[in-house]
């Protein structure tokens, strides 16, 4: 048995990030890019106005005010999209709107709401001072500047700076097609209500899903037998993936062959068994040179080792340099305890107090009771040496949802 710090040692140094591929920007969110992005172009691409109002030579509305306004002479309309066709002389200005070109002989806007239009003159009642109310080109970003940088991940404005700038594709990391499984002759579909001795397998389920929150594609191999040659036909037809994730077949039962059959046709495990609570049945290895998680069946377990193990490994091969989720210290509300020689994810709730997270445990810590993962936000970490926590004490809680993290209006 080795500690989760070594586990994961192991399993990160066999990922890398996987290839490129060109993707639409839409599909961009969250992807991370694998070139750099440098601007191929000014934007704005030239000077524009900030403001609806008149493009004047600042120098010819010197000296105006409210009560001393003075007069131009409005030679041209320019809305937005189009381009001025007359140069602005002395004692002139056009009709413009926001966003478009300054005309050639402007250098000032002033604000609609600073004149009044008479006919085809414009009384100006304030003095612009030189490229008031100009938006200049490049000044948001300059050709060549680099803008984006390889191996960021897209948020929505980075995904808009692409489109400014005409960049409809970019390259970014593939996403890991994860192979998903279930072992265990009492496994049923989702469709069928379970007989006696049955239960449905949601093991798939919550798996696939945490898979695609990590931005990856599952692919449903579904239930597998408790029987050798079952598991090395379904093992078989995940050869095409990335990574294979097993659940169950890992303890010491009699039935339990996943960690057999990776030793034999895989000939590649790497371990068995972590020193973590839940997930201590975890088997990590390789069929014929594809990863493969062997799961604890525990649903519980299931998930927490997906946590801990599988989701770092996702997102490393989709190039993310933060891979971990994020930790934060919480003021526990009540007093716990366990046994040395484990280290334990315990599911809790975190609440934002007035300066402070407060955690609470869901309760019972069953690794079958798949309601405490419903509930919680968050994992209490405790050390494999710690066998106490004390009511009032700060603790290390490992969150699940990363807006608790970035939200301090949280409410509950
Ligand atoms: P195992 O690791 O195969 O011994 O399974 C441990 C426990 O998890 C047993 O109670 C199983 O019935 C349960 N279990 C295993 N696989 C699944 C699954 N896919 N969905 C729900 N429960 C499961
Ligand atoms: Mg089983």
């Amino acid at each position: 048995m080795i500690s989760v710090e070594e586990a994961l040692k192991t399993i990160l140094i066999t990922f890398r990030p996987l290839g490129l591929e060109k993707i639409n920007i839409l599909d961009g969110r969250g992807r991370v890019i694998g070139e750099d992005i440098l601007a191929s172009r000014n934007i704005p691409s030239a000077n524009n106005s900030a403001m609806d109002g008149y493009a004047v030579r600042h120098i010819d509305t010197k000296g105006a005010a409210r009560d001393k306004p003075l007069k131009l002479k409005i030679i041209e309309d320019i809305p937005a999209g189009k381009v001025a066709l007359k140069k602005i002389n002395k004692g002139e200005a056009a009709r413009i709107m926001t966003g478009a070109v300054i005309p050639e002989g402007a250098d000032a806007v002033v604000r609609q709401e600073d004149t009044l239009k008479d006919g085809k003159t414009v009384i100006i009642y304030t003095s612009a001072k030189k490229a008031d109310h100009i938006r200049f080109a490049g000044e948001d970003v300059r050709k060549s500047e680099l803008v984006m940088k390889k191996g960021s991940a897209l948020r929505p404005a980075d995904i808009g700076m692409l489109a400014a700038l005409g960049k409809a594709f970019v390259s970014a990391y593939q996403k890991p097609r994860v192979a998903i499984m279930s072992t265990g002759d009492e496994l049923v579909d989702i469709e069928i209500d379970p007989p006696p001795g049955k239960i449905v397998n949601s093991n798939s389920y919550s798996l696939a899903a945490q898979v695609l929150e990590c931005g990856a594609i599952p692919i449903m191999l579904g239930i597998s037998k408790d029987k050798k040659s079952d598991l090395e036909e379904t093992f078989k037809t995940a050869m095409h993936a990335d990574l294979i994730i097993s659940s169950g077949g890992v303890s010491v039962g009699d039935f339990d062959f996943v960690k057999n059959v990776m030793g034999e046709i895989g000939n590649a495990m790497h371990f068995w068994q972590v020193a973590m609570r839940p997930g201590k049945p975890l088997a990590f290895g390789a069929i014929e040179g594809v990863p493969l998680f062997g799961l604890p069946g525990n649903p519980v377990s299931a998930m927490v080792s997906f946590e801990q193990f599988v989701r770092p490994s996702l997102l490393k091969m989709q190039g993310y340099k933060n891979i971990f989720r994020q930790t934060i210290k919480a003021i526990c509300a009540e007093d716990f305890q366990k046994q040395a020689g484990f280290k334990h994810f315990i599911r809790a709730v975190v609440k934002k107090g007035k300066n402070k997270y407060v955690v609470t445990t869901t309760g019972d810590q069953g690794s079958g009771i798949l309601k405490s993962m419903v509930t919680a936000n968050g994992l209490i970490v405790m050390g494999e040496n710690e066998t106490r926590i004390e009511k009032g004490t700060e603790v290390t809680v490992q969150l699940l949802d990363d807006s608790l993290y970035q939200s301090d209006s949280l409410q509950f």
